[in-house]
């Protein structure tokens, strides 16, 4: 078959094939390699499932060390040596050296589900039927996902009922003079104001789809008191920008808040095997028996990669150091970069996801399209497609980064485009 047939066999529905029309065939840690073996570097990364890059070593001689014992690879929710590492070593590494009181639960292996089952919970708990979002949110799209997800594309996708949700202005939405936490609390607090009290609220710290816009740690430090003061659940969707993206583990621990539900999927396996769970403060775990269930909850592959992607990045505090070294490198070069060529570019983001916005989307279009010509695969993400998005591997070499930002640099048009 002829490359344009294979591709149109695959439904319409098909979307990052289209910007990057190439068909690849191999991968190692921060390249991906197309089948007539030209190089490209993946700033794409999986949208944050490829943390610790393509192929890992130690963490696939693992994964086929288990599945040439004969390791079981399928097992419903029954109870795994797989499943029991995991768990230990989640305990081990992440909770208990933060001081983290959480119940772990295996949802489906999507994120998408993971949500599903935070807004069920919540709603459940609370017997409220409201959530709150924000603008520009992305949360998944199924259904109660959907639902709670903000762009109009997306929503259009489907002609099922998305209610019960009222979105809020996020962080610096309505510019940096309006606080946008007082606007939500005067809904909330207002008998009157025609806003039922919500279930939960559900938010990013860092809104990966929507535009690399960050909340500030003192916003979300408000948002969590008014949880707290309201008796509302705060759900974080770490899907994204957990598992290190930010610097640490989870991307709000510099804001010291503790969520009562954490969603975590992306790159939770550490290998880009599907896999996600939510982390549930014990008081809300209230499910019954399979009453959140799905066939593939727990992934045994998942829960060997995860393992040993703790204990290989996690055990030690170089890690964080390392992540925060190299994007001190990346957001000073995108700022010289953005200074000498895009001078009415903004750069936003955190650690490692990192935001330039081009105002213009043909703009922002353009540089990707000419990157990816030059060897380097870059995602654009808000409303309009306008913000190019830098997901490096966290594990990225410095000289990765810095030829990437080479490519990025020379696919800047000159003249009448530029800004
Ligand atoms: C990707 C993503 C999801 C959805 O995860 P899927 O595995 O694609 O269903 C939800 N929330 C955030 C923040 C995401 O980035």
């Amino acid at each position: 078959m002829k490359d344009e047939e294979y591709l149109s066999l695959e439904s319409n529905v098909r979307s990052y094939c289209r910007n990057f029309p190439v068909i690849f065939k191999s991968a190692k840690d921060s390249y991906l390699y197309d089948k007539d073996g030209k190089e490209y570097i993946d700033f794409l990364c999986g949208a944050g499932s490829l943390n610790y890059g393509h192929n890992n070593l130690q963490i696939k001689q693992k994964v086929i060390e288990y599945l040439n014992n004969d390791g079981i690879v399928h097992s419903l929710d029954l109870a795994t040596t797989a499943k029991q590492e995991f768990l230990e070593t989640f305990y081990a590494l992440i909770l208990q050296p933060r001081k983290l009181n959480y119940k772990i639960q295996f949802t489906g292996p999507t994120g998408t589900n993971a949500v599903e089952a935070a807004l069920k919970i919540a709603r459940k708990v609370t017997g409220r039927k409201q959530i709150i979002s924000f603008t520009n949110a992305f949360h998944g799209v199924s259904l109660g996902a959907l639902a709670v997800t903000g762009h109009s594309y997306y929503r259009k996708g489907s002609e099922g009922s998305l209610n019960n949700v009222t979105f809020m202005p996020y962080d610096s939405y309505l510019g940096d003079k309006v606080n946008t936490i007082d606007y939500l609390r005067r809904f909330l607090e207002d008998e009157s104001s025609g806003i039922d009290l919500p279930a939960a609220i559900i938010v990013e710290t860092i809104q990966g789809e929507g535009g690399v816009n960050v909340a500030s740690n003192k916003w979300l430090q408000s948002l969590y008191e008014l949880c707290n003061q309201l008796k509302i659940l705060l759900i974080i969707d770490d899907i994204q920008v957990g598992c290190g993206r930010t610097g640490t583990f989870f991307s709000f621990e510099e804001s010291h808040i503790i969520p009562h539900v954490v969603v975590l999927s992306k790159s939770l396996s550490g290998f880009g095997l599907p896999f996600a769970v939510l982390l549930l403060k014990p008081e809300i775990d209230i499910w019954k028996p399979g009453e959140h269930n799905g066939t593939f909850r727990g992934n045994n592959l998942a829960f060997v990669s995860a393992t040993e992607t703790l204990k290989q990045f996690w055990s030690i505090q170089k890690f964080e150091k390392e992540i925060n070294e190299r994007a001190k490198i990346l957001k000073t070069a995108l700022e010289t970069i953005i200074k000498t060529h895009l001078s009415n570019g903004e750069l936003r983001g955190k650690g490692l996801i990192l935001g330039v916005d081009c105002k213009k989307p043909e703009l922002a279009k353009q540089i990707t399209n000419q990157s990816f010509q030059n060897g380097l695969i870059l995602e654009r993400c808000g409303s309009n497609d306008q913000v190019i998005k830098f997901l490096p591997p966290l594990v990225t070499s410095i000289d990765v980064i810095q030829k990437a930002m080479r490519i990025f640099e020379k696919s800047i048009p000159t003249g009448l485009l530029r800004l």
